[in-house]
């Protein structure tokens, strides 16, 4: 590393910015004979192109110059319109004057958290959580609370005995984050009835959920239940995107939020970006005006059940013996290891066994989560994901003899 000559200078909370694991783990899984079950890539080859092309075409010939100019803070009300649409998939009723473009969800996680978080504030998320939520919390110096989770979600007996033992210490909560449906990492979708005493037990307590729902429409059977925010208006944040349902590379996302706080989440937009990306905002709405997109996402939804299905096929293959959750959407699974294996230390065997995953531990603030692993199956074929997890199951074998010795 080269020697920093500003290291006295930078603000106390540059010390919270870290390369997450998943992120230090891209370079190595960019090698073409590794099978990367690390990363959650969307399936873009999935996206029919040429519509793509035409949707650039029409853009270009008849709004360029509004595509190529500056445009508002708070998003192009025509794209405003369609994730009116979108959102209402879910059971969520909205006023486009409540809607935020961001620049992809992970942007509006940021602008959230630079409304709300001030250094020692705590936040409560599941046990485990989305990597990259986690990150943009610890970079506001935020604590992070993980709540015990299990195949059914947060645990509402958990969180309310969690918030009591964090206010009595005297700590704020600011918000609850969450990842109800198809989670990263886990997989896992809050169930309806837990739903409901989730925002009760947060409404008691006057704290905020944040609502993050980027995969809910990636599912393989049943829907996920309706939205949280759809049961709560001035209680929940939602943050939504197309990164999973269309593109991740327009870097579009959005945020649904109370009037009050929507009002400063359009200054802290402006502030940070001036404007979402017009081009970015215009393709998409010129994509979803003359394309039948939720067709294009049961092509998705399709592409990743097969995933999924090849994922737990190969788990039940060469790794019976352990314990993972049932995605019924998204992109992952999570696995319980042997508890004699540490799934960080465990890495670098992988690698040399050609496959590699995302270790427990990135998905925790605390450390804890060795013993878990998180698989994605959402880029390889599923023929690759087949031989990753042969090589993932001759990694905890030959780790399992080493640590017996
Ligand atoms: N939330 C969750 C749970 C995610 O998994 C991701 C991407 N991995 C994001 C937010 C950020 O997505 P984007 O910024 O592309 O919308």
């Amino acid at each position: 590393m080269t020697k920093d000559l500003w290291s006295d200078n930078y603000a106390s909370r540059a010390n919270g910015l870290s390369a997450s694991e998943v992120r230090a783990l891209f370079a190595v899984v960019s090698r073409p004979e590794v099978v990367s079950l690390a990363g959650g890539m969307p399936f873009v080859p999935a996206l029919p192109k040429e519509r793509m092309i035409e949707s650039f075409n029409t853009l270009m010939a008849d709004r360029s110059n509004l595509a190529l100019q500056y445009s508002g803070g708070q998003g192009d009300p025509i794209l405003r319109e369609h994730i009116r649409e979108i959102m209402g998939l879910e059971g969520i009723k909205s006023n486009v004057d409540d809607i935020v473009i961001t620049t992809g969800s992970q942007h509006g996680l940021d602008l959230v958290s630079s409304l709300f978080l001030d250094p020692g504030d705590v936040v409560l998320a599941e046990g485990p959580s989305y990597v990259g939520a986690l990150g943009v919390f610890r970079a506001r110096q935020a604590h992070i609370e993980h709540v015990y989770t299990d195949l059914e979600g947060i645990s509402p007996e958990a969180l309310n005995s969690t918030i009591e033992r964090v206010q009595a210490a005297g700590k704020k909560i600011k918000f609850l984050y969450l990842v109800p449906n198809f989670a990263n990492p886990s997989g896992v979708t809050l169930s309806a009835n837990r739903r409901a005493k989730v925002l009760e037990i947060c409404r008691k307590h006057h704290i905020l959920v944040l609502e993050d729902n980027v995969y809910g429409l990636l599912y393989f059977e049943d829907r996920a239940p309706d939205a949280l925010r759809s049961l709560d208006e001035d209680g929940v944040i939602y943050l939504g995107s197309f990164s999973k349902i269309l593109v991740p590379g327009f870097r579009v996302g959005y945020v649904l939020a109370p009037p009050s706080i929507r009002e400063k989440l359009v200054l802290a937009n402006e502030s940070a970006v001036l404007c979402p990306s017009a081009f970015s905002q215009m393709m998409i709405s010129e994509y979803l005006s003359n394309n039948d997109w939720k067709a294009q996402i049961e092509v998705f939804r399709g592409e990743y059940k097969q995933r999924r299905n090849a994922a737990q096929a190969a788990m039940k293959e060469f790794l019976p013996d352990l314990t993972t959750t049932n995605p019924g959407g998204g992109f992952y699974l999570w696995v319980d290891l042997p508890k004699e294996i540490n799934s960080k230390t465990m890495l670098p065997r992988a690698v040399e066994n050609l496959v590699a995953y995302t270790p427990g531990t990135a998905f925790y603030g605390n450390g804890t989560g060795q013993e878990y692993l998180r698989i994605s199956y959402s880029y390889p074929t599923p023929e690759n994901i087949r031989v990753g997890v042969q090589r993932l199951a001759k990694t905890i074998n030959e780790e399992l003899s080493t640590v017996k010795g």
